[in-house]
């Protein structure tokens, strides 16, 4: 049974498996399975469910992906790793929606593990998928992209077509959903967290989709001489400790308790577990924590 932990510990545990992944061999050229000693744990099987109104989990048991329904279609963000892909497409028809009725695929952040099955979603649905300035070449290129703080022991992800561009602040549509993008730099140059608002009869909750904030470099990178980065981290954090957010869904879904929290609801635990207005800057101050100990450690080298 998991138990509650800390949200720090939680971090560290996570730090450490991506410390595990980084130091595996690189993906096979076909996109089809990444060979990383985290991803058998990442792509475990989980049973999809409604978060909240028209939100719902669509992901695997280790990486999140959302899908936010409309009788006029849907929004689906994040891919997770390539193998996830499948798995993500029989949630979504598992809970009664078509694949083919996603319009459009958003992402956090262009990293294999979060964008590497976009490509394959994007075949199935033929859905817009939309990306920051700095996360969009890397989409279509393929690859890791060359600014990215993990360049050069990431496994690449696959090419992705047709990508287009938003803003910093812009509301993504699909009928009457919507969606606002902001962007949280820092672990990557391009990461983008999303909300929204989902209803349940006249109870309208603030969604935050918020993306990974974790400072993990190739060996030799230094944040420390990289101000647009330290700039972009002092963006997102800000941007956690000011928006309005009633659900918290994390990149990494332990990360915000996610698993603890379903248990909970599950035993009927009143109020509902899954809202916590304080999440967001809970989770903003432990990666301000986590980057602080992170600049000591530079200044230490
Ligand atoms: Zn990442």
């Amino acid at each position: 049974m998991l138990r509650p932990r800390s949200l720090q510990d939680q971090v560290a545990a996570l730090l450490v498996l991506l410390t595990v992944t980084l130091s595996s061999p690189l993906l096979s050229a076909q996109y089809s399975k990444t060979d990383c000693a985290s991803c058998k744990v990442w792509n475990a099987p989980q049973q999809p469910f409604k978060i909240y109104g028209n939100t719902y989990y669509v992901g695997t048991h280790g990486l999140s992906s959302i899908l936010i329904t409309s009788p006029s279609g849907h929004i689906l963000i994040d891919g997770d790793l390539p193998e996830s892909a499948a798995q993500i497409r029989d949630h979504i028809r598992a809970l009664g929606f078509r694949i083919e009725d996603v319009k459009l695929i958003l992402n956090s952040h262009v990293h294999f593990d979060h964008a590497g099955g976009i490509a394959k979603l994007q075949q199935w649905s033929h859905a817009r998928v939309v990306a920051s300035e700095p996360s969009a070449p890397v989409l279509s290129k393929g690859g890791v992209g060359k600014d990215d703080p993990q360049y050069g022991i990431l496994p690449p992800i696959a090419k992705v077509k047709h990508v287009e561009v938003f803003h910093d602040g812009d509301v993504l549509r699909v009928g009457d959903l919507s969606v606002t993008a902001h962007l949280t730099p820092g672990h990557t140059p391009g990461g983008t967290s999303w909300t929204w608002k989902s209803c349940d009869g006249p109870q309208c909750l603030n969604m935050v989709f918020a993306d990974s904030l974790t400072a993990v470099s190739a060996p030799g990178f230094k944040f420390t001489e990289h101000p647009d980065l330290l700039k972009g981290f002092e963006k997102s954090f800000a941007f956690l400790e000011t928006t309005p957010c009633d659900i918290l869904i994390t990149t990494h879904p332990e990360i915000s308790g996610l698993w603890d929290r379903l248990e909970r609801r599950n035993q009927a635990a009143k109020p509902d577990p899954m809202i916590d207005s304080g999440a967001c800057r809970a989770l903003a101050a432990n990666a301000r924590g986590q980057l602080q100990k992170r600049l000591e450690s530079e200044g230490n080298h």
